[in-house]
Order: C-alpha cells, then structure tokens, then sequence
C-alpha cells in the first residue's frame, strides 16, 4: 500500500462528493432524533476542507491531517466539528513527517483518533454514536491481514447495527427509547468515511 499526500488528497475529495450527495440524506437522519443539522455540518466541513488542501503543497501526511482537523474544528459547529476535528489532529500527531502511511501506520494513527474521540466525546461501545461504528474498525485495521472490502463490510454492519441501540450520548440520549428504530448519523457519516479511505487503499 502507497498511503501519501496524494491518497489523503483524493480521499477528502471522494469522501466530500459522497457528504454532498448524502447531504440530504443525513439531515433527514439527524431530524429523526437530532437537529437536523449533520447533512449540513459534515457537507460544510468537508467542502472546507477541500478547498483548503487543494491550494496547499503538502510534503508529508502528518501536516495534511493537521490542516484537515484545524479545519473541521474551526469550521463545524455542533458535536461532529470537534469530534472529526479530533479525529484529524490525533492522527496527524500519529504520523507526524511521514510522507507514505502502511496499513500500520493508519491503524496507529486511527486508534490515537478514537481514543481522542471518546475522551472528549465520553461515549462508549453501544451508546448510538459514531464510536459503535469507529472502535470494530479500528480493532480491525490493527489485526495482522486487511482485506479492504471486509473492512468496508464491518463497518457497514456496524453502522446499521446503530438503528436497534438506544442512544446514551449526543442529543438523541434526550430521546431515551424513542431514539431506538433510527439510524445513527455519525454513525452512517463515519461509515462513509472509512469506506471512501478503503476504496482509496485498495488502488
Ligand atoms: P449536533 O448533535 O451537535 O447537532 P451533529 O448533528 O453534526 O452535531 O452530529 C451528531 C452526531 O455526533 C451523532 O449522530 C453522533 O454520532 C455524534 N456524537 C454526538 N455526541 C457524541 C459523543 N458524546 N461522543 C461521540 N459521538 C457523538
Ligand atoms: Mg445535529
Ligand atoms: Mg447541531
């Protein structure tokens, strides 16, 4: 695996033309037991994002992820902002100077991102959020074989074993049982990202 500047470039690019597209689709999401607001929020950061990087001549992965989180924490309201936020700064801290990840290398710096996500976000294992989706993943990609479409699979399944849990954290947990019966938006937005970073690896 060839894991660079350009990859994460294309990566962003993929990941943010699938929030555009699904823009509405997670807003009606997060309508359900939300604000309504992550189409939105995820749409927006990302686009940012894009424009952001696109101008840039990054030499190493490490500064590419760091501008990705200063964007997403500076540029979304809302949970998702800092939490992707989060993501991208831990990583960049994983990975710092490097100008090509392996599978490791991505498995090191998504498990700083998930520990960053739950210490500021508090959420664990089976509370309806993005982490139900994040911790089989990254438990995964830390394993010796990836096979990139079984990792697109888990997270899948993961995303939509959101629907049948009842929410303990985020604005849904307001809900109690009604949350039960609905997709997680950050579960399904974190889905998408882990699917268009696979596609990526796989090339
Ligand atoms: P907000 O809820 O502030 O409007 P968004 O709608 O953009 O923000 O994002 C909601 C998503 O953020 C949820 O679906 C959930 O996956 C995630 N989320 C919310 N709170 C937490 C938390 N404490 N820990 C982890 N993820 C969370
Ligand atoms: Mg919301
Ligand atoms: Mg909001």
């Amino acid at each position: 695996m060839n894991f660079g500047v350009e990859q994460t470039k294309k990566w962003m690019q993929e990941l943010n033309q699938r929030l555009q597209l699904q823009k509405a689709y997670l807003t009606e999401l997060d309508q359900a037991i939300g604000d309504g607001d992550h189409g939105l929020n995820m749409a927006r950061g990302f686009q940012e994002v894009v424009y952001k990087i696109s101008i840039i001549d990054y030499k190493d992965v490490g500064s590419l992820f760091k501008d990705i989180g200063m964007v997403l924490l500076s540029k979304v309201g809302g949970a998702s902002g800092p939490l992707y936020g989060t993501v991208f700064l831990k990583a960049a801290n994983e990975v710092k100077g490097k100008e090509s990840l392996e599978t490791k290398d991505l498995a090191a710096a998504f498990t700083a991102s998930l520990e960053g996500v739950k210490m500021r976000g508090k959420a664990n294992l089976g509370d309806k959020t993005m982490v139900d989706v994040w911790e089989p993943v990254v438990a995964y990609l830390q394993g010796d074989q990836v096979d990139w479409d079984t990792f697109i699979s888990l997270a899948k399944t993961n995303m939509e074993n959101t629907e049948q849990l009842e929410a303990k954290k985020g604005r849904a947990a307001y809900l109690g049982k009604r949350s039960i019966g609905h997709l997680d938006p950050g579960a399904v937005s974190s889905f998408y990202f882990f699917a268009e970073l696979a596609k990526v690896c796989k090339e």
